[in-house]
């Protein structure tokens, strides 16, 4: 599932850059500054655009206006806070692209090396708060300091509506800080399990600690339970599920790779309750259901795709390079 998104992503990600190129004379020849794009924008970029998302979220709760800039990230950032409540970390587990990735360096590392490195458990605990005080920095701003004018004054300006734009341009036109950062960060992935979303990700942080109070969590029947030890093993968010009757963790993401591994019938499931088993099929089907269900909804209601107008792309990608944050 995981995969199928991360090559789409790759997919859209080249689709948007020959889009940027038809505005942007230093990427590619153009026949005719007023021909239109060969290609049409792909919505789905707006999907890295979170912290843009959750300002939209706040501007349409309290006023009732939908981000029309970049509506299909507040369409994922919406289908992703309802995932988390209801569904876990869904998302983090089954939808995100940079999830897969972190999961797949790790596991180069595992077979490189034979082992991942685990940092000790002060070290691990304090790194950790890293992710959460991102996350509050951004819940700060956000939520106490911009009011929904100041919000809507940011979501219309110029510097938001090529965001995406920028965030294409921190990969294709790197600067040498953002080489080595990226570089560094792949390597401890590669050593260490999930580095990024264990560490740094505050969006993971804010899913995590929604997905608290979702009804489902990973169920341990003690009676049941072999204690093997291979969920403990298997988790890659290094939980000790062995040890609990139900994983409460925000840090799990409901990857099942846990009951997957479980060689006990009936000792591991993801349930609301003992009595109330949801069948990991069921959990794959309602994590995607859900998601795609979404962008459907967006569709049919037309709050899918941007309404930047064409003009406006020829005015402003030209300065992306010099446009900064208002
Ligand atoms: S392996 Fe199990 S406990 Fe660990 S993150 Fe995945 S679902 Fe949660
Ligand atoms: S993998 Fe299953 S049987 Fe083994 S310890 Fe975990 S819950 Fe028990």
């Amino acid at each position: 599932m995981q995969w199928s998104i991360v090559f789409f992503i790759i997919y859209a990600g080249y689709i948007f850059y020959v889009f940027v190129a038809h505005f942007d004379g230093n990427a590619l020849p153009q026949e005719s500054p007023l021909s239109s794009p060969p290609v049409t924008r792909p919505p789905s970029v707006d999907g890295f655009l979170p912290i843009g998302s959750f300002m939209a979220l706040k501007l349409w709760i309290t006023t009732g206006i939908f981000d029309r800039i970049h509506p299909s990230g507040l369409v994922i950032f919406a289908a992703a806070l309802v995932m988390a409540l209801l569904l876990k970390k869904g998302f983090c587990g089954w939808i995100c692209p940079v999830g897969a990735l972190s999961d797949a360096t790790w596991k180069i590392g595992k077979k490189l090396f034979h082992t991942n490195y685990r940092i000790h458990p002060y070290v691990d605990y304090s790194l950790r708060s890293l992710k959460y005080l991102l996350m509050i920095f951004f819940l700060y701003i956000v939520l106490l300091k911009m009011s929904p004018y100041e919000i809507m004054q940011f979501l219309e300006g110029d510097y938001y509506k090529i965001a995406d734009v920028k965030m294409l341009y921190f990969f294709t036109r790197m600067s040498s800080a953002t080489f080595i950062t990226l570089l560094a960060l792949v390597f401890f992935s590669i050593v260490s399990k999930n580095v990024w979303c264990r560490y740094l990700c505050p969006y993971g942080a804010l899913l995590g600690l929604i997905s608290m109070c979702s009804p489902l969590k990973i169920t341990r029947n003690e009676d049941a339970c072999i204690n093997c030890g291979q969920c403990t093993r298997n988790c890659p968010s290094l939980l000790p599920v062995e040890e609990k009757i139900r994983v409460y963790s925000p840090e799990c993401t409901g990857c099942l790779t846990c009951v997957s591994h479980c060689p006990a019938k009936g000792a591991l499931d993801i349930a609301v309750s003992r009595r109330m088993i949801v069948q990991p099929i069921l959990f794959a089907l309602l994590i995607i259901g859900l998601f795609f269900g979404s962008v459907g909804v967006a569709k049919l209601a037309g709050t899918w795709h941007s309404s930047v107008p064409y003009g406006e792309y020829q005015r402003i990608i030209p300065l992306a390079s010099i446009l900064d944050h208002p």
